[in-house]
């Protein structure tokens, strides 16, 4: 009882963050909302609602960003029901028409509207919060609003390629600031498939098939079924073919003219097969095996001869251009076509 009686006592009062030293006998209420610190404008001609805050703020500038609230606002200000979103609600607020934003966080408003009124708020050359990235992500979807939902999609396939070349390139900032979540793949991959962004999934799965079987495990809270199975399973074909990498690229079984060389390549397949990697895995995984595996066949000083040289060479670029074309479809999506025409 006493845990109850101080719930209610934190919820009592007109705004929220009250403090514990109110008066018990206050009825419990619900906390209203206040007016947010930045988005507060004399000018303004609307004011949005959260459960948390107000934000005084132009209808003009979101009909002229977002469809979904042009029209929700045309309609919504004569009286009529919003519809999709936000709510037109029959009370006012300072004389101006109160939209409630129904069924979206306070985080989620915040984080467009700051987008829409401060240029500095998202620069996607800068690690970014990762709940201004979802954020954004789930109202520009749900508003209509191409240019921040183009933007985020842009900022985010940075690091999530549909192009080998770009994959294969080192970035030199993080996506997220260190406060992100520590399975921001996984949440990630769950946002994009509920915001169709299908060209971010090929390397949303390849990165949570990447992780070791017990984060993948307490990662999925948050993906349904099948896509749970569609990790496992393309986890298991990415583990074949880092051994398929292998073969490829030192060609074991192929005698040449060096013997110093064909042994190294005999030895090497066995080292191989049992290499461990800092991540839990068995193995290099696709990706790190192009870039980072069987480096001693690029270097001729060990005892790669020259012919082998060249064919392992071939081979890796080969793997990579094969390995790039069939990233999809390893992950159920189909070609990289189906991804990029599915949106
Ligand atoms: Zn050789």
């Amino acid at each position: 009882m006493a845990h109850r009686s101080k719930r209610a006592r934190s919820n009592s009062g007109s705004t929220i963050g009250v403090h514990e030293d109110e008066p018990l006998d206050e009825q419990p209420s619900k906390p209203q909302p206040k007016p947010h610190e930045k988005l507060w404008y004399d000018d303004a001609s609307i004011v949005l609602a959260t459960d948390v805050h107000l934000y005084r703020v132009h209808k003009s500038m979101l009909a002229n960003y977002s469809t979904v609230f042009k029209d929700m606002l045309e309609i919504g200000t004569d009286g009529g029901d919003g519809g999709d979103g936000g709510r037109v609600d029959p009370d006012r607020y300072d004389g101006l028409p109160l939209v409630r934003m129904a069924g979206d966080s306070d985080e989620a408003v915040s984080h467009l509207l700051m987008t829409l009124y401060d240029r500095d708020f998202y620069n996607t050359h800068e690690p970014t919060k990762f709940s201004v990235i979802t954020s954004l992500l789930f109202m520009s979807t749900k508003y209509d609003i191409p240019s921040i939902r183009a933007q985020v999609i842009k900022h985010l396939q940075r690091y999530y390629p549909v192009h080998a070349s770009e994959r294969f390139k080192a970035s030199d900032v993080n996506l997220f600031d260190e406060d992100a979540p520590d399975d921001y793949d996984f949440r990630l991959l769950a946002v994009a498939q509920q915001c169709n962004v299908r060209r971010l999934l090929p390397m949303l799965y390849y990165e949570c098939a990447s992780s070791s079987l017990p984060s993948i495990f307490k990662s999925s809270d948050n993906l349904d079924k099948e896509t749970l199975q569609k990790i496992l399973i393309g986890r298991e074909k990415l583990l074949k073919l880092s051994y398929d990498f292998g073969i490829l690229v030192l060609f074991p079984g192929e005698d040449c003219a060096t013997a110093a060389c064909f042994r190294m390549r005999r030895q090497m397949i066995s080292t191989w097969t049992k290499i461990y990697t800092p991540n839990n895995n068995d193995r290099q995984l696709p990706i790190d095996a192009i870039s980072q595996g069987l480096l001693v066949m690029t270097d001729r000083d060990v005892a790669v001869c020259y012919e082998c040289f060249q064919k392992s060479a071939r081979a890796r670029a080969d793997f990579k251009y094969q390995f790039w074309e069939k990233l999809p479809s390893i992950f159920g999506l189909g070609s990289w076509y189906e991804v990029m025409v599915g949106e």
